[in-house]
């Protein structure tokens, strides 16, 4: 069975940049390219040679490498077809249902608007892992900025019904701040707590708490977690749909 090598490395002030080699072909891909530097830096430390850049939406940290690095390598540039006007150099377009071929592996692509309106995301079934940008983040979500909040719900919906023990790679490390946030919403769950004191523990030794498995999110996750029943009762939304919960969760976030 074909392997891919995954390296996440912490980048700009809170993103973080991921490398992934598929063994047999040598194809090396960088999941967005949020710093020339920090990601040529990263391929230095490996010793591979970039062939594609993966980007998931256009925000600035996520392509502000993407000119100099193609320059530099003749990448190529793979992106969200629905908002490719806005990501500098792509030459591979890709949208929902799409599949796109790295060295032996297949990246499947959803469209996951809300964050921005274009945004997308990779899984990788045969390496069990998903590329998931500023979608979901361990125990959050991204903003919802270019999209509704019905939109940002459903887009986080598609990444709850991957297999749950994909490991989700996310573009920050937020997870402290997200982590005090989601006891405020769901204070009684256990899992909940005993996560916290395990992220606590991580960022005081400088370790990252990313990639997170799914299974976890899905225990954890106030965001992902709308039918929860203490959740509902905590923000007094016992009846509402779970787009309704999602929302009303994103804006006690927005304002806490
Ligand atoms: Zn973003
Ligand atoms: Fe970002």
């Amino acid at each position: 069975m074909a392997e891919l090598e995954i390296y996440q490395f912490p980048c700009l002030s809170d993103n973080y940049g991921v490398l992934i080699r598929d063994k047999d072909s040598g194809h090396v891909a960088s999941i967005d390219a949020p710093s020339a530097d920090d990601v040529r830096a990263a391929l230095a430390e490996k010793a591979w040679n970039l062939t594609h850049i993966l980007t998931t939406h256009h925000h600035w940290d996520h392509t502000d490498g993407n000119l100099a690095l193609k320059a530099e390598t003749g990448c190529t540039i793979v992106g969200p077809r629905p908002e490719a006007d806005k990501v500098p150099g792509i030459d591979v377009k890709v949208g929902e249902g799409d599949s796109y071929k790295f060295g032996g592996f297949e990246a499947k692509v959803f469209e996951t608007p809300g964050h921005t309106a274009g945004h997308i995301i990779y899984w990788i079934p045969d390496a069990s892992v998903a590329f998931v940008g500023d979608v979901l983040f361990a125990m959050g979500c991204g903003r919802v900025i270019e999209g509704s909040m019905d939109a940002m719900w459903n887009s986080i919906e598609k990444v709850a019904k991957l297999p749950p023990e994909t490991m989700l790679y996310c573009g920050h490390e937020y997870t402290i701040a997200n982590a005090k946030f989601a006891l405020t919403v769901e204070p009684g769950n256990a899992a909940l707590q005993a996560r916290a004191k395990e992220v606590e523990e991580l960022r005081a030794q400088g370790k990252p708490t990313l990639p997170t498995k799914l299974a976890d999110e899905l225990a954890t996750n106030p965001f992902i977690r709308a039918d929860s029943a203490e959740i509902r009762q905590v923000i007094g939304m016992e009846n509402a749909s779970n787009s309704e919960v999602f929302a009303e969760v994103r804006e006690r976030k927005n304002r806490g």
